[in-house]
């Protein structure tokens, strides 16, 4: 119960000559470990009230029973429920994820299904108004966690969606090389200044939260992509130019792919 956990940095100094430094991070990790707790459990605790607000909200609208000149507060109402709890969802999935960095997931997740159905989403989310085109030319497998993995291909489309002008087209490609498998999703939207970009994966960080808000993004989209990557050895890449729009890259090792079976 005593395990204490140390942290080394070795600074190499020519040939024979290195600065060793130990810190004890035990305090460190202990208190992350209950914030990740407090996160998980709130968030948990807060589903069912949400599950049953957003029930009769429902009925009360359908149900034209409302008063005189509540049907747009009912709305509102509804809607703002929805937003917490993709908050909430979105919450208790990123506290999961960081209990673990460790490899997610045996199922054979097939790629270009995968994206097939991320495409469909964003065109619903889209309402016909962006050109999503999709472009798989080696299908394979990922080894690892089939909705974990969902979760990191739509973020990054919906990201899309969320950022670019209507009219823009967005591209989901994905293609093979001896160096791995890569999903790339580029748009032709409002892009990214590049001191924003190292730090987009950080919980809430956004470049115009106005503009996240509205969108009905909740800010925690990236740093979930963030860890599910790290729980699949995966890494991501960002290009980006303001105002002419920006390219998500996620690259998979050769060792976590697969053949896909083909129909
Ligand atoms: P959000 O829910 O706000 O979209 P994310 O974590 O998914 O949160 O993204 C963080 C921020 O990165 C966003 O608020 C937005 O400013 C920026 N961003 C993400 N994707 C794009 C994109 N495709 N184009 C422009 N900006 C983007």
């Amino acid at each position: 119960n005593d395990a204490r956990i140390l942290q080394l940095e070795v600074t190499r100094y020519g040939q024979d000559e290195a600065l060793v430094i130990v810190r004890d991070i035990t305090r460190l990790h202990n208190l992350e470990q209950m914030r990740r707790d407090f996160v998980a459990n709130v968030s948990h605790e807060l589903r069912t009230p949400l599950t049953v607000i957003a029930g009769y909200l429902e009925t009360l609208e359908g149900s034209g029973q409302a008063p005189q000149g509540w049907q747009r507060p009912l709305t509102q109402m509804r809607e703002q429920t929805a937003r917490m709890t993709t908050l909430v969802n979105d919450l208790l999935l990123l506290a999961r994820l960081e209990t673990s960095e460790r490899d997610s997931g045996r199922e054979q997740v097939a790629v270009g299904e995968l994206m097939a159905r991320v495409a469909q989403e964003a065109r619903s989310l889209s309402g016909g108004r962006h050109e999503i085109r999709v472009d798989c030319t080696q299908d394979a497998t990922i080894t690892g966690d089939a909705t974990e993995l969902h979760s990191a291909f739509a973020n990054l489309v919906l990201n899309a969606v969320r950022y670019s002008p209507a009219g823009g087209p967005i591209q989901l490609r994905w293609w093979v090389d001896q160096r791995g498998g890569h999903f790339a999703v580029k748009d032709s939207g409002i892009g990214i200044d590049p001191i924003h970009i190292p730090r987009l994966t950080e919980r809430f960080y956004r470049v115009d939260a106005g503009r996240s808000r509205d969108s009905g993004g909740t800010g925690l989209g990236l740093a979930i992509v963030k860890h599910v990557l790290l729980r699949h050895s995966a890494e991501m890449s960002v290009d980006s130019t303001p105002g002419h729009g920006s390219t998500f890259t996620l690259h998979f090792p050769p060792r976590k792919l697969g053949t896909a079976a083909t129909a």
